[in-house]
């Protein structure tokens, strides 16, 4: 039997794609690499490539595999090993390619390390909702609920062990089906890959049992919301430096610098973490997602979070001090997600801007006046205003070349053109079949 392994690359779609050659074939130390297409990048959700688009049908690119990131697990039931290997697009000379997601993440990370001597760490917590099971509803967060899907958790938790994933919990969450994972924080190129990993393997598992597992932002209408939530913590050579006690949250200076520039952004961001026609559903008011450009302390309305330290048998509140971006969606690629946060944070380390203020409470019952006095900005809510919001910001545009701009937001508006103008049940239908 001859098993494949698969490049893969997971793109401006939030996508992962890729090409496969026998796995007998790999030859470690040798920079092994597949072919790839520059236009493919202009490919909506729904296969149709954007057109125009800057690329048309010319050029080829490399997938150039990355041997550190290579992830196989023999997952119960399935009928080949899950094997792939993360992969950098580059031109034919091996250079990173401009637009590649994952080569942005390393630029951000290593202009970060080489600017401020800080690394980033970080993690993915992800929701998803299983469906086909053909189990009765289940109560929010219960024992049963968990219990009902018998294999399922065990099986995922399991095949993230295998692939160095490190999960920390599977929990049924509060809506219909709805569960979630978490992840260890680490670096943040490793934190995209797994993230990808994550959800490959969530959605096998499911496909295994003649279920779909769906990380859309939203999958009916009026269902709960599938959030994915980007965990950040800083440190330097000498360990982490994000907390201080003595100020205003435990957040130090440059925490809180990082933090501003990502709040000040937020609103072009959204156009890269919560990117599709139906991702402003879940980004409303009481909904637990994040509405505004908020930042909060242990409050899950906000968008910026401060997550409560566990201090229960004297775990270092240092290392543990974390928080969490919420506005993003699993329409997301990982890896351009993440290169924009630590722009938008090394933004604010570079500008030495003040921690933002905490506010908790109702942004919805205070007045336009009081809201622009705490910062409170509504987050665009569509994906037409969240692109109009980042060409707005000319500093966040310049975190894309302008021929990834263009590729990005050429591919963006024609989703919208493919989705239609107004999201409905079909339509989150439609994106939870593919997402
Ligand atoms: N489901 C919520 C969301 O869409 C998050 C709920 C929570 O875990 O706080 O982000
Ligand atoms: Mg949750």
């Amino acid at each position: 039997m001859t098993d494949l392994v698969t490049f893969i690359t997971t793109d401006y779609a939030g996508i992962t794609r890729g090409r496969s050659f026998p796995a007998a074939d790999l030859r470690p130390g040798t920079g092994q690499s597949t072919g790839w297409v520059p236009a493919n990048m202009s490919l909506t959700p729904f296969d149709l490539i954007a057109d125009p688009n800057p690329w048309g049908p010319t050029g080829d690119l490399r997938l150039l595999g990355d041997e550190a990131a290579r992830f196989r697990a023999i997952l119960p039931g399935a009928a080949t090993p899950l094997d792939v290997m993360c992969a950098d697009i580059t031109d034919l000379a091996g250079t990173s390619w401009p637009l590649c997601p994952r080569g942005m993440l390393k630029s951000a990370v290593a202009d970060l390390q080489t600017e401020t001597g800080l690394q980033v760490n970080t993690s993915f917590e992800h929701e998803f909702q299983l469906f086909g099971t053909g189990l009765p509803a289940a109560p929010a967060f219960s024992l049963q609920a968990l219990r009902q899907v018998g294999r399922f958790g065990p099986d995922l938790v399991a095949a993230c062990q295998t692939m160095g994933l490190q999960p920390e919990t599977f929990i049924a969450e509060y809506g219909r089906d709805q569960y979630e994972i978490t992840l260890a924080p680490c670096n943040p190129v490793q934190a995209a890959d797994r993230a990808v990993i994550l959800r490959e393997v969530t959605r096998e598992l499911a496909r295994i049992r003649g279920w779909r597992a769906s990380f859309a932002p939203k999958t009916a209408l009026n269902g709960v919301g599938n959030g994915v939530h980007i965990h950040y913590s800083l440190s330097d050579a000498a360990g982490p430096v994000s907390h201080d006690p003595g100020l205003p949250g435990g957040v130090s200076t440059r925490m809180g610098a990082f933090t501003a520039g990502i709040l000040r952004h937020m609103p072009a961001l959204i156009a890269v973490t919560t990117p599709s026609q139906i991702s402003g559903l879940r980004l409303q008011p009481h909904n637990w997602s994040s509405s505004y450009t908020w930042f909060g302390d242990a409050d899950r309305e906000a968008s910026l979070r401060i997550c409560p330290i566990n201090r229960i048998a004297d775990r270092e509140a240092a290392r543990a001090f974390n928080i969490e971006y919420r506005p993003a969606d699993a329409c997301a690629g990982p890896h351009l997600a993440l290169a924009f946060l630590i722009r938008a944070g090394l933004q604010g380390l570079r500008e030495g801007l003040p921690t933002p203020p905490l506010y908790s409470g109702d942004p919805a019952a205070l007045t336009p006046a009081e809201r622009s006095a705490l910062g409170l900005q509504r987050l665009p809510d569509t994906l037409a205003t969240a692109l109009d919001a980042l060409l707005a910001d000319k500093v966040a545009c310049g975190w894309l070349q302008p021929i990834a701009l263009e590729t990005y937001t050429g591919m963006k508006r024609r989703e919208i053109a493919l989705a239609g103008p107004v999201p409905d049940d079909a339509m989150c239908q439609r994106y939870a079949a593919i997402y």
